[in-house]
C-alpha cells in the first residue's frame, strides 16, 4: 500500500535489548526513562533507535505500524535529504542507542571500513555487516569505562608491580624505560609484547590461568587495593582465567561524568564497566571481542584490527549552555545536546534526517505550522524536509539529537 509523507515529527516505537550485563530492578534505568513497568529480574541493557535488522524501530504512518527502514525506502528525499542519499545511498547512516550496564561488558574493537568487508565475507555469521563502527559514547549519569591503551610509561609501572605478566609472556625484548614519548618505534614494540600476551593466552592456558591467580593472591593479600585492583578481583571471580582481566591494567580507566563524551575510532580497545549513556554508531553491529564475555571471543582477529596507539584518550567536556555539539571525525553521525530550561526555547534547521531522544522534562516540537508535544522517554525522527523546527521548554526540558553532519 502507497502511504502518504506528511513534513511532520514521528514517534519511534523503538525495541529493547534485554543482554545479561543490564541493569535490572531497582537499578534498571531504560523501563524509567521511558515510563514503563519494570519486569522483575529483567535486565535492560539496550535501546535501539533506527533500522539495524537485529532491532529495527517503527513508526506509525496513517494509523499503521511500519518498519522505519520501510518508511524510509518509500520516502527516501523527504526523510533523508540529498546529501545523505548521495554520500549513503537510501539508508539511515547511524545507529543510536541508549545504554545501560550493570556489568561489565566484553572487552572489545571495532574495525575498520576495510577491514569490515574482510571479516563480513569470511565470518558473516560472527560478523553480521560490511561495514566500520565508529561509536560515541556520552554520559547520561556516570560512566565507568576502559578505553585506549595507557601510556608506555604506565604500562612499564604496570609491569613492574606484575612481574608475573613478563614471567608468562617472556621477557621483553626491549624496555619500557624511557619511552616517555609515544613514539611509532615503541609503539611497535608495545604491539610485538600485547599479541605475545593474547596469543600465548590461547596457547598455553594452563600457564595463564596460574598467571592470574598469582595476580589475585597478591591483590587478596594488599591492604589497600586500587579500583583497577577491586575490578580484577570481581571480573576474575565471575569470568574465571580470561586474558580480558589483563586489560583492566593495560587500558586508560576512565569515569565520564554527566555530559562528557569519548569518542571510538576503529581499533581502539575498551570496555564499558558501568553507567548509563546515549550512543550513537555508524549502522553496524560489528564486535572484535577479545574477553570478559561468554561470547564468541576472536584473539587473532583482535589484535589485527587493533591501532596500537598509546596515552590518554580526549573527552569531550558536555554542554556549558543550552547547546552543545559532540562532533565526530566521520561523515555518519554527531550529536547536539539540547538543556531548556523554563520556557525558553531554540530553533534547528535540518538538513538531513535526525532522531531526538528527550531524556528529561517536557516540552514541544513547533514546525510548519504544527506542533508535537514531547516528554522524558520519547524519540522523535525529525525527516529532512521539516527544514526547520522550533524545541520549546515547558518547565525543562533535555534531549539528545542524533543527526548526519
Ligand atoms: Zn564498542
Amino acid at each position: 500500500m502507497k502511504l502518504k509523507f506528511v513534513a511532520r515529527p514521528y514517534e519511534l516505537i523503538n525495541k529493547i535489548q534485554n543482554y545479561s550485563w543490564g541493569t535490572r530492578n531497582e537499578q534498571a534505568f531504560i523501563p524509567r526513562l521511558l515510563n514503563m513497568a519494570v519486569e522483575p529480574d529483567t535486565p535492560y541493557a539496550e535501546l535501539w533507535m533506527g533500522t539495524h535488522p537485529n532491532a529495527p524501530s517503527e513508526v506509525v504512518v496513517d494509523g499503521r505500524r511500519i518498519l522505519l527502514s520501510e518508511f524510509i525506502k518509500q520516502f527516501p528525499q523527504q526523510i533523508l535529504g540529498t546529501r545523505v542519499i548521495e554520500r549513503f545511498g537510501v539508508q539511515l547512516p547511524f545507529l543510536f542507542k541508549v545504554l545501560s550496564a550493570a556489568e561489565a561488558l566484553s572487552i572489545q574493537a571495532h574495525p575498520n571500513k576495510q577491514q569490515a568487508e574482510v571479516l563480513h565475507q569470511r565470518d558473516p555469521e560472527h560478523y553480521p555487516d560490511d561495514n566500520h563502527k565508529p561509536e560515541i559514547a556520552i554520559a547520561l549519569d556516570e560512566l565507568t569505562a576502559l578505553v585506549g591503551f595507557r601510556s608506555l610509561k604506565e604500562m612499564d609501572a604496570v609491569l613492574r608491580t606484575f612481574p608475573e605478566i613478563l614471567e608468562f609472556t617472556g621477557p621483553l625484548e626491549f624496555t619500557f624505560e624511557g619511552a616517555r614519548h609515544e613514539e611509532q618505534e615503541n609503539r611497535q614494540k608495545f604491539r610485538q609484547f600485547y599479541q605475545t600476551l593474547m596469543l600465548k593466552s590461547q596457547t598455553h592456558a594452563t600457564e595463564m590461568e596460574a598467571t592470574l591467580n598469582k595476580i589475585e593472591q597478591k591483590l587478596l593479600q594488599k591492604k589497600k587495593r586500587t579500583e583497577r585492583d577491586e575490578w580484577f578481583l570481581k571480573l576474575k571471580k565471575k569470568y574465571g582465567a580470561d586474558v580480558g582481566l589483563f586489560s583492566i591494567y593495560l587500558l586508560n580507566l576512565l569515569h565520564l561524568k554527566k555530559g562528557q563524551g569519548v569518542f571510538l575510532k576503529a581499533g581502539v580497545p575498551h570496555a564499558y564497566l558501568k553507567g548509563n549513556i546515549v550512543e550513537c554508531m555508524a549502522n553496524s553491529d560489528n564486535v572484535v571481542r577479545a574477553g570478559l564475555t561468554p561470547k564468541f571471543k576472536d584473539v587473532k582477529t583482535l589484535i589485527e584490527v587493533l591501532t596500537y596507539e598509546t596515552g590518554p584518550v580526549e573527552i569531550y567536556e558536555g554542554a556549558q549552555n543550552a547547546k552543545y555539539v559532540y562532533k565526530t571525525p566521520v561523515d555518519e553521525f554527531s550529536i547536539t545536546h539540547v538543556n531548556l530550561d523554563e520556557k525558553s526555547k531554540l530553533r534547528f534547521f535540518l538538513e538531513t534526517v535526525s532522531i531526538m531522544m528527550v531524556v528529561n522534562g517536557k516540552g514541544e516540537i513547533v514546525f510548519n505550522g504544527g506542533r508535537l508535544a514531547i516528554q522524558k522517554g520519547q524519540s522523535i525522527l525529525l525527516p529532512a524536509e521539516i527544514a526547520s523546527f522550533e524545541l520549546v521548554s515547558d518547565g525543562s526540558l533535555e534531549i539528545f539529537s542524533a543527526y548526519v553532519p
